[in-house]
């Protein structure tokens, strides 16, 4: 279709999305980089034809993949992003002050060069603070190897195709339980399950067999097609546990104002439709 792109990351469902201005289209070492302008979505960042990120909706997965791990920790100073090389998820992380430190691991600089400049609002200045260190590498590789250790894991990744498709495995899940200091959280873009719903069993019988509360939470983010998104969910502690109340308090003193999360919302992200809980081993 003539001026449009047409996402087919499935076999049989499709969105497409009108381009009112190809702002860049390029193939990086790794995947092919494009950016265009839509109405509803503003600037729209695709790898491979997938979207990734828009500046209409960005707000909703990167503030959900964010704050509820920080805010049911209640005490994160380390924090390690992988992937994220639209500096979204670095955006939202760094709103804590209570966090000194945040290594991201992306294995595209091109990404990462691309969405300072066409981008700007995604990161909003994420890159020049002081307490991010960014490292291209494969994220796969850094987490087999680090010594490193963190109260918060994210993975912002693509999704299982290309380079992504390591930060699926199930070596790759063991490896972040490793780097995860005591009571530490690993959390994980999991896909639409209505769409992908073999996406998150995999993941989630990789973290039932690694951590004592294995399970996922939900968003609905307008841009990945297909109805709620699902977050992977796995720790050792007791961080889900906590209550509204505190999250509440923890969440009024961070002084931090959102468009999409909330406290309540954050509790009932976890109460999962049946045909999702079924998905969970
Ligand atoms: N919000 C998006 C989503 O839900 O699909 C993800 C956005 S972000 C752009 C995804 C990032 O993961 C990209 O910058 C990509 O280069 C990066 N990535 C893919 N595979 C990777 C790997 N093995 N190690 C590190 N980064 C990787």
């Amino acid at each position: 279709m003539e001026g449009w792109t047409v996402e087919k990351l499935h076999d049989d469902h499709a969105q497409a999305l009108r381009e009112d201005r190809v702002l860049y289209d390029s193939q990086t070492d790794h995947q092919r980089l494009r950016v265009f302008e839509n109405p509803t979505f503003g600037r729209v960042l695709t790898l491979d034809d997938v979207v990734q990120v828009t500046e209409g909706d960005n707000f909703i997965y990167h503030e959900m993949l964010s704050h509820v791990p920080i805010l049911a920790h209640g005490a994160v100073r380390r924090v390690l992003i992988i992937g994220g090389g639209d500096g979204g998820m670095a955006r939202e992380v760094l709103r804590h002050a209570s966090i000194d430190h945040v290594t991201m691991i992306e294995i595209d600089a091109g990404v990462v060069n691309f969405s300072k400049q066409y981008l700007p609002t995604i990161s909003a200045g994420a890159f020049d603070d002081p307490r991010l260190h960014l490292t291209i590498a494969d994220g796969a590789r850094y987490m087999r190897d680090t010594a490193n250790r963190f109260d918060v894991i994210i993975v912002d990744s693509t999704d299982p195709v290309g380079p992504g498709e390591v930060l699926f495995t199930d070596s790759f899940y063991a490896h972040a339980k490793r780097a995860l200091a005591p009571g530490g959280i690993l959390v994980t873009q999991n896909g639409v399950p209505f769409l992908q719903g073999n996406e998150l069993t995999h993941t989630m019988r990789a973290f039932k067999a690694l951590f004592t509360d294995a399970t996922c939470y939900l968003a609905t983010v307008p841009s990945y097609a297909g109805g709620p998104m699902a977050f992977g969910w796995g720790t050792d502690g007791a961080a889900r546990q906590t209550m509204l109340a505190e999250v509440q308090k923890r969440f009024a003193a961070s002084g931090i104002v959102t468009k999409y999360y909330t406290p309540e919302v954050h509790q009932a992200a976890f109460a999962l439709p049946g045909y999702v809980a079924r998905l969970l081993p």
